[in-house]
């Protein structure tokens, strides 16, 4: 089953003639006019896998005012100029009492049949309120593309939005947030580890833990700290850094300073640097007493050291810290998405805004940091993070990335009846 993308005619991909503030059919083939970025839209939308099927009203037909042939002809210019999969067209007036009117679903149900189309996974594109309340009596996502018609707006359209142009940019984004969840939702297998765009790093301190993850490839880099030195038990810094140095060979690891002087923030730095081409030197986004380590990480830039910036929470954080990165060969700047959402807020619209923060500095990579659970690696993926570290704890998961629900449900019961009775329980 595929996803569409259902796009009313006149007003969204065709310049609609106003009269009296409200919106009309051009009259004849040669008097279509093609929304500005509607080309460039539907491209879009094609490439990211949708069908792309016009569902259009065009009552002047019944009316008597438009022949079907010009209609007709409206539509082949139409699809010889925007790559279109269909176009279907009710004729109808309201007195004809057809299913295929809009508001009513049915030329968007006669699309999902033509093209194996899943109605709720969709999406529609209209400028008028018929078209939002035939959309929602799809079970489409909807998108009103608002031209301030002197006429009733739709209620409660998923968004609303002035342009073709940004309701593909919406939908395309959408799309991607929902995927996973979707997948996860209609086809357990559809989710998988190989499918994923954001980096894996491991987050940790124990040796054992990294040389088993260091075997495995889709670990691309590694990320330690000082609480997780300290919980490792680990008391000679620089032994332990060399020997994680052999053990990851050239994939990137960071290792952080502990100073909180300026001064010696930048000796640890140089230090730490010295010793690999893949070391990034973890600063912490202030000192303990809240100033700002800026001026620390624009001198190691400026020197060519890579640096993971870490600790950050908040946005201006992160325009600050993209900023005195101007420059660097190579820079992670981590977010602790997990602690942002320990506080009750949701992290991933503040992530996705990071992504575009970072990606105004080339070099400049966003980590996820902290995530508390396997799922944040779903979202990380889907909100364009391009790392995300996690503990080997959460690591050991990704073996059951879509896993059969069915089956791990059995697993759970299963457990359950062991336990209990390896607890000798009696009632
Ligand atoms: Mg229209």
């Amino acid at each position: 089953m595929r996803r569409a993308v259902f796009l009313d005619r006149d007003g969204v991909l065709n310049e609609p003639v106003v009269r009296d503030g409200r919106p009309h059919p051009p009259a004849t083939a040669d008097a279509l006019v093609i929304c500005e970025g509607a080309l460039r839209a539907v491209q879009a939308l094609r490439e990211g896998g949708f069908a792309l099927i016009v569902v259009s009203n065009q009552p002047d037909i019944a009316r008597g005012t438009a022949a079907p042939a010009e209609v007709d002809a409206i539509n082949e210019r139409l699809r010889g100029l925007l790559p279109l999969d269909d176009v279907l067209v009710c004729p109808h007036d309201d007195a004809d009492g057809c299913d295929c009117r809009k508001p009513k679903p049915g030329l968007l149900r006669r699309g999902a049949r033509l093209h194996q189309i899943d109605l709720t996974r969709s999406y529609l594109v209209g400028d008028r309120w018929r078209d939002i309340e035939a959309g929602k009596a799809a079970g489409c996502t909807t998108i009103f593309i608002d031209r301030g018609y002197a006429e009733r707006a739709p209620s409660a359209p998923d968004v609303r939005v002035a342009s073709i142009a940004q309701a593909a940019e919406w939908i395309i984004t959408h799309a991607r947030n929902t995927m996973h969840v979707l997948d996860a939702a209609t086809d357990p297998a559809a989710v998988s580890v190989s499918a994923l765009k954001v980096k894996l790093f491991a987050d940790g301190a124990d040796l054992d833990g990294i040389a088993k993850l260091a075997a495995d490839r889709s670990i691309a880099g590694f990320t330690t700290n000082p609480t997780l030195m300290h919980k490792a038990g680990i008391g000679d810094y620089e032994a332990f850094g060399r020997r994680a140095l052999e053990i990851v060979g050239d994939r990137p690891i960071s290792f952080e300073v502990f100073a909180d002087e300026q001064a010696e923030m930048l000796r640890q730095a140089r230090k730490l640097a010295s010793w690999g081409e893949n070391v990034y030197v973890k600063i912490p986004v202030s000192d303990t007493k809240a100033a700002p380590t800026d001026e620390v990480v624009r001198e190691l830039t400026r020197d060519g050291v890579r640096l993971n910036v870490t600790a950050l929470m908040t946005e201006s954080q992160v325009r600050r810290v993209v900023d005195a990165l101007a420059g660097t060969p190579g820079a992670y700047v981590s977010v602790f998405a997990g602690r942002i959402a320990d506080t009750g807020r949701d992290p991933v619209p503040m992530m996705r805004r990071n992504v575009a923060l970072c990606e105004s500095q080339p070099n400049v990579e966003l980590i996820w940091a902290s995530p508390r659970e396997l799922l944040n690696v779903f979202q990380a993926d889907a909100a364009g993070v391009h790392v995300i570290t996690a503990t080997h704890d959460i690591l050991a998961k990704l073996s059951l990335v879509g896993k059969d629900l069915a089956e791990y449900s059995l697993d759970t019961v299963k457990m359950f009846h062991r336990d209990a009775a390896a607890a000798g329980f009696t009632l």
